[in-house]
C-alpha cells in the first residue's frame, strides 16, 4: 500500500536544494542515495576498483575513496576509469590534492573549505571544481570541531556543529559556490541528530546523513538505523552512509534496508519472516538464510513472505508478491500476488521459491518498461 492512501506511512522530505554528484542528483526529489566508502589502499589500483565493483554491485549510488597523497590522486584517475558509480575524493586539508583529484575525474570533494587555507588556494579548488564539474561535501564532525568553537561552547554539542557548517559554507558562498551539501556527523546519536534537526533549519543545501564511528556489523547497524532512521522519519536527509567496522558491502546493504523499512527506495527482495517457534512447518530461520543468499542478485523491488505457519501466514502472504506458508507432512502454501496458488514440499521448496521471485522480477521489470515507455510516447 502507498503512503498516500496510509497517511500514517507518510513522510514529508524536508525541500532541499538539488546538486549532481557525477551522474547521480542528491536532494531535491531525487531518490535517498546510499553510499559507502573503500577501503583498501587507494595506490592499490586493481584491489580498489575490485571493491567498487563489488560496491556497485550491492546497489551503492555513490562511493568514496581516499586521497591522502600525490601517489593516491594518481591511482584515482586510473580507477575513476574503470567504474560506472561516481567517486567523491576523500580530501580534508590539502588543496592541491583536491586540485589533482579533481582533474583525475572525482565527482565530487570531500573538504572542508574553512581548512584549506588562504583564499587563493580557496578559489584555486572552486575554480578546479567548477572546471570539472564536481560538487562538493563538506563534513563536519564532533570529534574534529575548530578549537575556537569548543572553547566557546565548552564541548561538541549541535550549536558548535552548525557554526562549524556555516563557516564553511560561506567561504564557498563567498566564491559563488552552491553545489555542495553538508554533513554533521557525530559518533553519539543523540548529538548527531540535534545536529542535523538544527541545520536542517538552517539552510537548504542537501544533507548527507550519518553516525560516524558507529561500532561493528550488529551494533553500527542498529545505531545507525536509529540515528540515520529517525532523521529520515522525519524528512531530513538526502544521501546516507551507514559507517560499520565491517566489509564496506555491509554498509550499502544496512542502508538499503535503512531505507527499505521506512518506504523510502525499495531494491531487491524485501523478505518478510517470522521468528519460528515450535509451530513451524518448516525450518524457517535457515531457509531465510538460504533464500536471502540466493536472491541477492534481484534488484527489482519485490516482496516474499517465508512464514511458519498458518498463524500468521496466508496474512502476511496477502501483501506480498510471493508468499509461503509452512503446513503439515512436509506440504507448504505458496502464495502469487498475496493468492492462495499451489502447495510445495520441503526438498524442493528453496529452488522452486528462486525460480518464481525471479519469474515475478522479470514480470515486473517488463511492466515497468512498457510503463515507462508509454508515458515516453504521450
Ligand atoms: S508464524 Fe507460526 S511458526 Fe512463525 S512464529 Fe508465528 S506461530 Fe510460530
Amino acid at each position: 500500500m502507498t503512503s498516500a492512501v496510509r497517511p500514517y506511512r507518510q513522510i514529508l522530505r524536508r525541500p532541499s536544494r538539488q546538486i549532481m554528484v557525477g551522474k547521480v542528483p542528491v536532494g531535491g526529489d531525487a531518490p535517498i542515495t546510499v553510499q559507502s566508502m573503500t577501503n583498501t589502499r587507494t595506490t592499490d589500483v586493481a584491489g580498489t576498483v575490485a571493491q567498487i565493483h563489488r560496491l556497485e554491485e550491492a546497489g551503492a549510488d555513490i562511493v568514496r575513496v581516499s586521497c591522502p597523497d600525490e601517489e593516491s590522486t594518481a591511482a584515482f584517475h586510473h580507477i575513476v576509469k574503470q567504474v560506472s558509480v561516481p567517486l567523491v575524493a576523500d580530501i580534508h586539508f590539502h588543496y592541491k590534492r583536491a586540485l589533482e583529484a579533481a582533474d583525475a575525474g572525482a565527482a565530487c570533494l570531500r573538504i572542508n573549505p574553512g581548512n584549506i587555507g588562504s583564499a587563493d588556494r580557496v578559489r584555486e579548488v572552486v575554480r578546479a571544481a567548477k572546471a570539472n564539474g564536481c560538487s562538493i561535501r563538506i563534513g563536519v564532525n564532533a570529534g574534529s570541531l575548530e578549537r575556537d568553537l569548543l572553547e566557546q561552547y565548552g564541548e561538541p554539542c549541535p550549536e558548535a556543529m552548525v557554526e562549524s557548517a556555516q563557516r564553511h559554507m560561506r567561504v564557498l558562498q563567498d566564491n559563488d559556490f552552491h553545489e555542495f551539501k553538508i554533513s554533521v556527523k557525530a559518533s553519539d546519536v543523540f548529538l548527531a541528530v540535534a545536529a542535523y534537526h538544527a541545520l536542517a533549519e538552517a539552510c537548504d543545501y542537501p544533507l548527507h546523513l550519518g553516525i560516524t564511528e558507529a561500532g561493528g556489523l550488529r551494533g553500527g547497524t542498529v545505531k545507525s538505523a536509529i540515528g540515520i532512521g529517525n532523521l529520515l522519519w522525519a524528512g531530513i536527509g538526502d544521501t546516507i552512509r551507514v559507517s560499520l567496522s565491517a566489509d564496506p558491502v555491509e554498509e550499502i546493504k544496512a542502508g538499503f534496508e535503512i531505507l527499505k523499512s521506512l518506504g523510502l527506495r525499495h531494491r531487491g527482495v524485501r523478505v518478510v519472516s517470522c521468528p519460528s517457534c515450535a509451530r513451524q512447518g518448516f525450518d524457517v530461520i535457515k531457509t531465510v538464510e538460504v533464500l536471502e543468499e540466493r536472491l541477492a542478485h534481484i534488484t527489482t523491488p519485490m516482496t516474499l513472505s517465508i512464514i511458519g505457519c498458518v498463524v500468521n501466514g496466508p496474512g502476511e502472504a496477502r501483501e506480498t508478491d510471493i508468499g509461503l506458508t509452512g503446513g503439515g507432512g512436509g506440504s507448504h502454501m505458496v502464495y502469487v500476488s498475496g493468492i492462495k496458488d499451489h502447495t510445495i514440499d520441503d526438498d524442493r521448496m528453496v529452488e522452486h521459491l528462486v525460480g518464481l521471485v525471479e519469474k515475478k522480477a522479470a514480470e515486473l521489470d517488463a511492466a515497468a518498461k512498457a510503463a515507462a515507455e508509454a508515458s515516453a510516447a504521450e
